[in-house]
């Protein structure tokens, strides 16, 4: 995700996460999200633990006067979120009290909206597709009793629609469903499984961080103008990405994404200096890998990888070592014949480069 994000523009940053309650007042969340939050009193100050990071990214945007030709900007944040979740819901890695999401707040102008919005649709079927998965996307419009002037939801909610139809995005709308503050894009998946998954959100704020916050931009005639924000988070929160992935592949994490790549597999003991150098060199391409120099027999090791789906064993004896080769098996059992350990990280490093799913 840094990859794509550097590729776009974007500019990451961190903010704390104990925010006073003054901030909290000024977004709305105080009145209306105060039970979710972990509060704190410090020096007889209200403060808690930061729930999401959109009031702190206007912090960033108001640390200086922003013009027309600084926009769109992009700040994401890999924020450390804290929600007070009953102890009931609570639910394996999907739903967590603490937890990490891949969050961003973009600032542009309302021409930019519709190149904006469509270039998001873009990195949501890019970093799907690293792992196969296909996402679809639903409209939600202005509810009642939505915040803003009309004729801004009007104009927004347009742009939305024309972009959703000039990328061919499987969608379908959902009439007044969106946030009192935001038309929005919401993410769905379908896991292995067949389950469908709720996962990221687009929403195009015209209200909650550009007005209560009063956020300007200096336009071309040089007068002060609204900007809109977009809050955008593409895989959620990681730590429920993380637990539906590892349901929808078994555990068997496509190659490049494996927490274990390799397993380098010493016969007897005597082998395992070679073993040490094989992974140092490895580990030196950027690939994952662990030496295996258990006592265990190397049948045993084997099973043990293949139980914990590393997608490769590289399995050392006497022969391999001396022709500095490598005997290849793979987490579905298959044997490959002996490869050179430089063509080997060749092939690796390319295979992680290239995130197949
Ligand atoms: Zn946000």
């Amino acid at each position: 995700m840094r990859e794509l994000q550097d590729r776009r523009g974007y500019q990451e940053i961190a903010t704390p996460v104990l925010v006073s309650r003054k901030l909290w007042e000024q977004s709305g969340h105080w009145d209306h999200y105060a039970e979710n939050m972990f509060r704190l009193l410090i020096e007889g100050q209200d403060y808690s633990l930061k729930p999401m990071n959109c009031p702190e990214s206007t912090i960033v945007y108001r640390s200086r006067v922003r013009s027309y030709r600084d926009l769109p900007l992009r700040f994401s944040e890999y924020g450390r979120l804290h929600r007070n979740e009953r102890s009931g819901v609570l639910h394996g890695l999907t739903r967590v009290r603490h937890f990490v999401q891949d969050d961003a707040h973009l600032y542009v102008r309302p021409d930019q909206l519709g190149d904006e919005l469509q270039a998001l649709l873009g990195e949501v079927a890019e970093s799907y597709s690293w792992f196969g998965l296909v996402p679809r996307f639903t409209f939600a419009t202005k509810p009642d009793g939505a915040l803003g002037d009309p004729a801004l939801w009007e104009q927004a909610e347009e742009i939305i629609h024309g972009t959703l139809e000039r990328t061919g995005s499987p969608y379908t709308v959902k009439p007044k469903d969106g946030t009192f503050y935001a038309p929005k894009i919401d993410i769905y998946i379908d896991d292995a499984l067949g389950r469908e998954w709720q996962m990221a959100t687009i929403q195009v704020d015209l209200v909650m961080l550009p007005e209560r916050f009063d956020l300007t931009y200096i336009d071309e005639h040089g007068e002060a103008r609204r900007p809109m924000a977009i809050h955008r988070a593409i895989y959620g929160s990681l730590e429920r990405f993380i637990g539906i992935l590892t349901e929808h592949f078994a555990g068997a994490f496509p190659f490049w994404c494996a927490p274990v790549q390799a397993v380098v597999v010493p016969i007897a003991s005597r082998h395992n200096d070679a073993a040490r150098e094989l992974g140092a060199l490895l580990r030196d391409r950027g690939i994952r890998v662990e030496v295996d120099e258990s006592d265990s027999r190397m049948q045993n090791k084997i099973r043990l990888a293949q139980e914990q789906k590393v997608p490769y064993m590289l399995v050392l004896g006497d022969r391999e070592i001396e022709a500095r080769s490598v005997a290849v098996r793979t987490r579905a059992g298959e044997q490959e014949p002996p490869v050179g350990w430089e063509t080997l990280a060749d092939r690796l490093a390319a295979e992680a480069a290239a995130r197949r799913p």
